[in-house]
């Protein structure tokens, strides 16, 4: 099963893509950067990382462009594969859309969605990525015990 982590410090938004991607897999929800690191450094730790990080950009205490680079690093720094490190789907308004374009220049992200979050939008976004099939189901197979 898909492990995707939420992160969004504006309720609505949060309930909202839990409300979408929790059909196609098991969802973390946090509310800044900070907690996206560490959501992401336990994961790491017990060898479940996570398929998909939806990662808003401004946020309190730790902003998304930070806090994914940060991640990359403890990526590195536990040695993922290329192929299992997370997608990152940066999530954010459209003001924010030049921060978006440099993660994704920077190779840091992988698919950008600008708000409003819509479900059909964010839906295209996982067949992209890989994440889903076309008929919704979920492709990735668990690792090996
Ligand atoms: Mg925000």
């Amino acid at each position: 099963m898909n492990r995707f982590l939420l992160v969004e410090d504006d309720p609505a938004s949060l309930t909202l893509l839990n409300e979408i991607l929790n059909t196609h897999g098991h969802c973390d929800l946090v509310v800044d950067g900070r907690e996206a690191v560490i959501a992401s450094r336990l994961a790491l730790e017990d060898q479940t990382p996570y398929d998909l990080i939806c990662l808003d950009i401004m946020m309190p205490r730790l902003g998304g462009v930070q806090a994914l680079k940060e991640i990359r690093r403890l990526e590195r720094q536990h040695k993922l594969p290329p192929d299992a490190a997370a997608k990152v789907m940066m999530v954010s308004a459209l003001e924010d859309s030049q921060t978006m374009v440099e993660a994704l220049y920077e190779g840091h992200a992988n698919a950008y969605l600008v708000k409003p979050i819509e479900k059909d939008k964010l839906v295209r976004e996982l067949k992209n990525l890989g994440l889903l099939t076309a008929n919704g189901a979920t492709r990735r197979q668990p690792p090996p015990e």
